[in-house]
């Protein structure tokens, strides 16, 4: 191939003019010159005739006249046969020798007719023309030797005459001239062919260069363009051959199975029923295209007739050249480059280099090809299994999924007919299936004990059958078509095959490994689909159960909750008709209880004093209980009868601690009050804030050991520190008591509620653990939400010998 940065001399060599073809080119213009100069020398002689006839002295003059007439008439049939055909180059020369010697004739015969060495002037004539007719020095000379023996011989036969000598000399000085004349003139004539014939071979070699140059373009752009093998390979084919004129231009790729080389493109002579026929040839070394595919080295044979290669065969009876390219791809071998011609001078080993070059795009073409085929066959794969995970996350009902898995599948890895069977008891029953006869229904697809499920089983493996008659186990449905080869793809959920993916092929190639591979991914999806549809029907049915045990559990704690509600307001009823009919006998008991001791009689008698005095307490103590009674049962409607005006609680409090003092007295308590101003003030009813610090007090006083103390402290809290949000009155009251235990500090709340054991309360309102109702913290709770306050209890815990204390609060807003 050539550079546009060549030397010049390495371009000089490459077209080097041989000699022989400047020779041939100069015989050519010999040739070519013949014509004018046989018509001139004819119109020449015819006019010598006459003036012969006109001239001549009458002994000679009709001889001459005559022999003139016949060399005219020569020269004029020369002049027609050469203008009608074109004689071969060979005669070129001897032709005009032939021309030479007539006019020699011509001349002698007028010297020795004549004897007058005057009529040598007509040998020079000649001579120095002959010098301008040829181009050969050979002839030139021959016909210098023709002419100077002719004169030689007239002269010698002629009277002797002083003249001779001088004419002798003269044809010696016209040879001269005549020699000078050719040499000029064939030197110029063999630099001009020269130029012309290296202008024609590099035009050729440029024209070929840029068929080269179109072709590899050509094959480039159909590479870039097409990306189907097949078309790609035609179009190829098919380029080359117009490119060149080829007769027959093929591409055969290597087959691995049955190492041969088999036609994938053609184009020219019998291509297409090659093509047809899948024309395959060994790999070996007993053809040419064989020899080219074992040595991966091109093979030119420039003339088939004659080489040992080449198998005649019916398909291309005329081809005489044939050159085989192998196609390569690093290492390895695609296939072969097959390029075959009827004509010699088409296909030459100069070709070689160029057609190596589009072998080599080919090979680029078939791996490019091969790559995007792979690349666009792993996207579909990725798009399939996009697909279908998609489908599995979309929809529960499995037998969708598995259509549309076999749907899939199909495309990815050829089937004929497939089923996704499953496990029941010892058998194989169908849930999906693809390419069945229509009459069989799911139904039929049913397996009973197989041993080729025992193997899957066993193994956890796909397994294939290449040939399913070779197995004798295997078991042909009933109106099923013989399957070929087969594969069974288990289908395993939590390490257990729960059936399998079948796949049957009638005919053609078993299933690939890659295939295989494939459907077990896809196998593995259908597992999936049938877990999640399992997994979704335990949930349906969880759902289900838990929703009954719900609604059930309702309706019992529906039914607890009203029969609760029942035994309240039981209560509650029970307790206000208590309360009610308790008042009147004790409002009677009491007073009597007071007569007898304004009595004088009992008062003389200490005895019965303090009897009358134990009946008086005992009636006092029950009256408070009935009315704590009442007030509890008050306590829900308490807001609705508040009476809401300023209270100091400075002074509530010490109106309270000194209704207390005798308690505090006996009990022997000491009572502090701290109060952060001297008067705190909030909106309420002053009665209803007396009972409920009333309460706590005494709560203090009673579940305080004799000897303990207890304080009461009030003090403006902030917002941002208060319980209600806005700024509040915190009333706090602590003792030196029995604690409370955490778990009770919210229950103590609730009405009738009392820590520890009822039968061991002491009786009296302020004694130590003194017994109440249960009704005291109730109430207070109810006071204080009626005030839009909040109460809370605070201590480390009960403990009646370490005595922790108990704290409590009441806020109010300010
Ligand atoms: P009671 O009439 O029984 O005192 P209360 O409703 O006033 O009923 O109190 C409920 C319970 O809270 C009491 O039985 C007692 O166990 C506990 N309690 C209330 N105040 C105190 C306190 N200052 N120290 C310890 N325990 C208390």
């Amino acid at each position: 191939m050539s550079s546009p940065g060549k030397s010049p001399s390495r371009l000089q060599a490459e077209f080097k003019v041989d000699d022989a073809e400047v020779e041939t080119a100069l015989s050519g213009i010999l040739r070519d010159s013949l014509t004018p100069v046989t018509l001139g020398l004819g119109i020449l002689y015819a006019l010598l005739t006459v003036g012969h006839l006109l001239v001549l002295p009458a002994g000679i003059k009709f001889l001459m006249a005559g022999v003139a007439t016949g060399t005219a008439l020569l020269f004029l049939g020369f002049y027609l046969y050469v203008r009608k055909h074109t004689i071969p180059l060979a005669w070129a020369n001897p032709l005009g020798l032939v021309i030479v010697g007539l006019i020699l004739f011509n001349s002698l015969l007028h010297l020795w007719l004549t004897s007058d060495p005057l009529q040598t002037t007509n040998v020079i004539l000649l001579v120095i023309g002959a010098g301008l007719l040829f181009l050969s020095s050979k002839w030139l000379i021959l016909s210098y030797g023709l002419s100077l023996g002719g004169w030689l011989l007239v002269a010698l036969m002629s009277p002797p005459h002083p003249s001779w000598i001088h004419f002798g000399f003269a044809v010696v000085i016209g040879m001269t001239v005549s020699a000078l004349a050719f040499s000029a003139r064939r030197s110029s004539l063999v630099r001009l062919e020269r130029l012309r014939i290296r202008d024609r071979l590099q035009q050729a070699e440029l024209q070929r260069r840029a068929i080269e140059l179109e072709t590899s373009i050509g094959v480039g752009q159909k590479i870039i363009s097409l990306l189907d093998i097949n078309s790609l390979l035609h179009a190829i084919v098919h380029f080359i051959k117009e490119q060149y004129g080829f007769s027959f231009v093929g591409i055969f790729l290597l087959d691995a199975a049955s190492d041969s080389l088999v036609i994938r493109a053609a184009s020219g002579q019998n291509a297409d029923e090659l093509m047809k026929r899948g024309w395959a040839i060994k790999k070996d070394a007993n053809s040419i295209i064989g020899w080219t595919a074992t040595q991966r080295q091109p093979y030119f044979a420039s003339d088939v007739r004659n080489d040992p290669h080449y198998l005649q065969n019916e398909w291309s009876p005329n081809t005489r050249t044939e050159l085989a390219l192998p196609l390569l791809m690093g290492d390895s071998l695609l296939g072969v480059l097959d390029i075959q011609c009827e004509r010699l001078e088409v296909l030459s080993a100069k070709n070689i280099p160029v057609m190596e070059l589009l072998a080599s795009q080919v090979a680029i073409a078939l791996q490019n090809a091969s790559l995007y085929q792979s690349e666009a066959r792993r996207r579909s794969q990725a798009e399939i299994l996009y697909d279908v995970a998609h489908a599995i996350s979309r929809t529960l009902d499995f037998s969708e999924v598995l259509n549309l898995i076999l749907q899939e599948l199909v495309k990815i890895v050829p089937y004929d007919r497939a089923a996704v069977l499953l496990r029941e008891d010892n058998a194989l029953q169908a849930v999906a299936s693809r390419g069945f006869p229509l009459q069989i229904t799911l139904q039929d697809l049913r397996i009973d004990g197989d041993d080729i499920f025992d193997q899957i089983d066993h193994s956890h493996c796909p397994l294939l059958l290449e040939d399913v008659s070779q197995r004798q186990t295997w078991q042909n449905l009933t109106g099923v078509p013989v399957a070929r080869s087969w594969v069974g793809i288990p289908l395993i959920q939590q390490d257990t095959v729960i059936g399998l993916l079948s796949l049957a092929r009638e005919q053609g190639e078993p299933f690939s490994e890659e295939e295989i591979k494939l459907a077990t991914t896809l196998g593995g999806q259908a597992a999936v689909a049938l877990t999640n549809t399992r997994l979704y029907h335990n949930l349906l049915v969880f759902n289900e159960t838990l929703e009954q045990i719900v609604a059930e559990r309702t309706q019992a704690l529906q039914q607890a909750y009203s029969e609760l509600e029942r035994i309240d307001r039981a209560k509650t009823d029970f307790i206000e008709i208590i309360a009610h009919e308790l008042r009147t006998p004790l409002t009677i008991l009491h007073g009597y209880a007071q007569m007898l001791m304004q009595d004088q009689a009992i008062q003389a008698m200490p005895h019965q004093k303090q009897l009358a005095s134990g009946i008086y307490t005992g009636a006092e103590r029950l009256h408070e209980i009935v009315n704590s009674m009442l007030d509890v049962l008050k306590v829900e409607v308490i807001s609705k009868e508040l009476n809401p005006q300023p209270v100091d609680l400075s002074i509530l409090a010490r109106q309270l601690v000194k209704s207390l003092s005798t308690a505090l007295e006996e009990r022997h308590i000491q009572l502090t009050m701290t109060w952060e101003k001297p008067h705190l003030t909030v909106m309420g009813d002053s009665e209803m804030l007396y009972k409920a610090l009333n309460h706590l007090v005494i709560n203090a006083i009673k579940y305080t050991p004799d000897g303990g103390k207890v304080w009461i402290e009030g003090r403006n809290v902030p917002a941002a520190q208060s319980r209600l949000g806005q700024d509040a009155i915190e009333i706090s009251i602590h003792d030196t008591g029995i604690g409370i235990a955490p778990e009770e500090q919210e229950a103590i709340f609730l009405k009738f509620y009392q820590t520890g054991k009822v039968s061991l309360h002491s009786s009296g309102k302020t004694k130590f653990k003194a017994g109440g109702a249960g009704l005291g913290l109730a109430i207070v709770k109810g006071i204080v939400k009626a005030h839009k306050g909040v109460i809370w209890v605070e201590s480390p815990g009960y403990d009646e010998k370490s005595c922790p204390g108990s704290h409590f609060y009441i806020q109010l807003p300010a």
